[in-house]
């Protein structure tokens, strides 16, 4: 079974002093014993965070990376600047860079492949819209985004991902997929992976996202592929966020 992860996406929000709450209470807490943490700050924070999370538990991630390594791209950040201000992980993928900033599949695949390339782990989202569910295509949405990943890499590239399911109409909304929901897609993406290897589909963690709060974290996270979670707008109250890491032990 993979270790759980919860990891925090803090998006646009947070503040030098909100870096330093959580750094402290990260080193104080009494985490579960088999849990990862990992907190995805954005750009400016990135190295005071990497010193404030030093003594902890925790590691430190981006939000998104560029699919290029350097050169003219103004307001771009390569991911060897992240490597270098100690990141080790990096969200892909999230529907907010789907939707708002216009990442098809071919761009997230593109910043996949940059963030292996420099050794950064990338976590995959994935998620289909109120309309894709409703219409009855949910599982096959997920299912192609995943696909449009990974059919593209070397085998020994897939076992490097972590992959986030969040569907996008829960995503900040309040509104969280049932358990059933959640572990029904789940399913069906530690099925596909086995049909890749089924080393993959064993160690692969397989992280839920959409309004996960501190009193529904538990039974999400007791479903048997649900591996963790991907936390927005609960990962920014540091009593909140403990608590949901304390559900995943
Ligand atoms: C997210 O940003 O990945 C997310 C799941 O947000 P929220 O928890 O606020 O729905």
């Amino acid at each position: 079974m993979p270790m759980p992860l919860i990891a925090g996406n803090w998006k646009m929000n947070g503040s030098l002093s909100l870096v330093e709450t959580f750094g402290q209470a990260l080193a104080d807490a009494d985490l579960p014993s088999r849990l990862e943490v990992a907190l995805m700050v954005p750009f400016p924070y990135l190295e005071s965070a990497s010193r404030a999370l030093a003594g902890t538990r925790a590691v430190l991630g981006a939000q998104t990376l560029s699919d290029q390594p350097a050169g003219a791209f103004t307001g771009e950040v390569s991911g060897e600047m992240l490597r270098e201000v100690g990141a080790t992980l990096v969200l892909v993928g999230h529907s907010e860079r789907r939707t708002l900033f216009g990442e098809d599949d071919s761009a997230v695949l593109a910043r996949v492949r940059r963030a292996l390339e420099v050794g950064l782990t990338p976590v995959l989202c994935l998620g289909e819209t109120l309309e894709e569910r409703d219409d009855g295509r949910g599982e096959t949405v997920v299912i192609g985004q995943l696909e449009a990943v990974l059919d593209a890499l070397e085998a020994e590239q897939r076992h490097r991902l972590v992959i986030a399911y969040e569907p996008v109409w829960a995503i900040g909304t309040g509104r969280t997929a049932t358990p059933e929901q959640a572990q029904a897609i789940h399913a069906a993406l530690r099925r596909r992976l086995a049909a890749y290897d089924d080393g993959l589909a064993e160690k692969t963690q397989l992280l839920y996202g959409g309004s996960m709060k501190a009193d529904n974290a538990a039974e999400l996270l007791a479903q048997p592929d649900i591996d963790g979670g991907l936390v927005g707008g609960a990962s920014l109250k540091i009593d909140d966020f403990l608590a949901i890491c304390q559900s995943a032990g």
